[in-house]
């Protein structure tokens, strides 16, 4: 059997956690498993290579970016392949080209275009435990490319798909999927199973706790992802399991509430109400790779309309150099830039079928004085942006209000 495994930044942060990680891997290859153990960068050093490729240049270009990154992941694994060397397991440390994972050549945030695996299985046959280094792959010119913030989540689970695992295990500095972020509410329950299409919302609603197109990948292929602490032991029941079908369960419609703290919106006033306005807004703004998230057009007044939409942090500045100008050609009267926001996302397949949930939230955060400035919904997720001072309180007021504290 193939066992594939990813532990996160905090998992191998320091020498001490590297050799715990190390024992696990171990006791599981003793069971005569085949291992592949993807990790990501130890502790903040992902953050603080970023922090120093701006301290060269303030827009450092993307690839040398990218190659600069990639090296976090380097260390972690080889450290990890010593430490199981140690241990008297043998292992190899591969980079995710030598690993066989090949992506587009979109820096920043490539995608896995497909993983050849002759390398790992070749070094399985050998024997070895396959440490990869998560978050990168080869582009097709041959270039380091990474696969977006939290990608060794997805680097772990193409890696299972490609190596027909029956399902992917992510270690991480919790016990599993919470009802909410538990750094945000104490209150939060660990849930024992959640569906993919739920967990799907939230990591794009900015769960940080499993990048978006891991769940995605996890849906194409039909994996199970076992998402469960690094320091509990394995089989032991704990953790969350995320797949395409769950129980569902009987009361309690609203799975779990995320917070997206990467949000910046723009809002054009006033601009003239003719045909062909939005693509003439949208167009310059999709030609620069810049996604838009929320859209939001107001009902026209005297042929005038206001326009907000919401675009991520990254994007933030790009955003603005294209805006503005545009604003002035277009005739709008001007153009308003707002980072101070944060969304906060009711998620659950149930709510499909029950009425209620949109005026339970809106009423508990009106009673809690917070404001709503915007609301956007989809089939199972309910988001509103509030002021970022007011996001974590009222994450918690939603989480009390809809009682996810409680067992169902
Ligand atoms: P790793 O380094 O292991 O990839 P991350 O920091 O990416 O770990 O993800 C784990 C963190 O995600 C947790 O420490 C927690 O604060 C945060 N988080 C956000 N939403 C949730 C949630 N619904 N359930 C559990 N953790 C969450
Ligand atoms: N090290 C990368 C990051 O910090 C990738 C990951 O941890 O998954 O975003
Ligand atoms: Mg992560």
């Amino acid at each position: 059997m193939t066992v594939v495994q990813k532990y996160g930044g905090t998992s191998v942060g320091s020498v001490e956690r590297l050799r715990n990680v190390a024992h696990r891997v171990a006791s599981r290859a003793i069971d005569g498993e085949q291992v592949a153990v993807v990790v990501s960068a130890m502790g903040k050093t992902t953050d603080d290579l970023l922090a120093l490729a701006r301290d060269v240049n303030p827009r450092p270009p993307r690839r040398e970016t990218d190659l600069l990154m990639a090296t976090g992941e380097m260390v972690s694994s080889a450290l990890l392949a010593m430490a199981l060397g140690d241990l008297g397991c043998p292992a190899v440390a591969l980079t995710g080209a030598q690993a066989g994972v090949f992506t587009d050549e979109t820096f920043g945030r490539a995608r896995i275009r497909g993983i050849d695996t002759w390398r790992i299985e070749e070094e399985f046959s050998a024997g070895n435990v396959v440490v990869v280094a998560g978050f990168q792959g080869q582009s097709p010119q041959g270039d380091y490319v990474t696969l977006g913030r939290g990608g060794s989540d997805t680097s772990a689970v193409a890696l299972g798909a490609a190596l027909n695992a029956s399902q992917v295990e992510i270690y991480t500095d919790v016990q599993g999927i919470y009802t909410t972020d538990p750094r945000i509410e104490p209150k939060a329950r660990c849930l024992k199973d959640i569906a993919a299409e739920e967990m799907l919302e939230a990591a794009q609603q900015g769960a940080g706790v499993m990048h978006p197109r891991a769940v995605e990948l996890g849906l194409l292929y039909d994996m199970p992802i076992l998402v469960a602490s690094s320091q509990a032991e394995f089989g032991s029941g704990g953790g969350t399991i995320i797949r395409r079908e769950v129980q569902m369960e009987p009361e309690n419609r609203v799975r779990t509430i995320a917070l997206d703290r990467d949000v910046a919106s723009v809002t054009l006033r006033h601009v003239p109400d003719r045909p062909g306005i939005a693509a003439q807004i949208f167009g310059p703004l999709a030609d620069a790779g810049i996604s838009v998230d929320t859209i939001v057009q107001n009902a026209s007044e005297l042929q005038l309309t206001d326009l907000t939409f919401t675009v991520t942090d990254d994007d933030w500045e790009r955003t603005q150099e294209i805006s503005k100008p545009l604003a002035g050609d277009l005739g709008a009267a001007n153009v308003l830039f707002d980072r101070d926001l944060v969304k906060v996302s009711l998620i659950g397949t149930g709510m499909q079928s029950g009425p209620g949930y949109a005026a339970t939230m809106f009423r508990s955060l009106s009673e809690a004085g917070i404001n709503i400035e915007l609301i956007t919904t989809s089939e199972i997720r309910i988001t509103c942006l509030v002021r970022a001072d007011r996001g974590d309180e009222a994450v918690r007021v939603l989480h009390s209000a809809f009682e996810l504290d409680q067992e169902v």
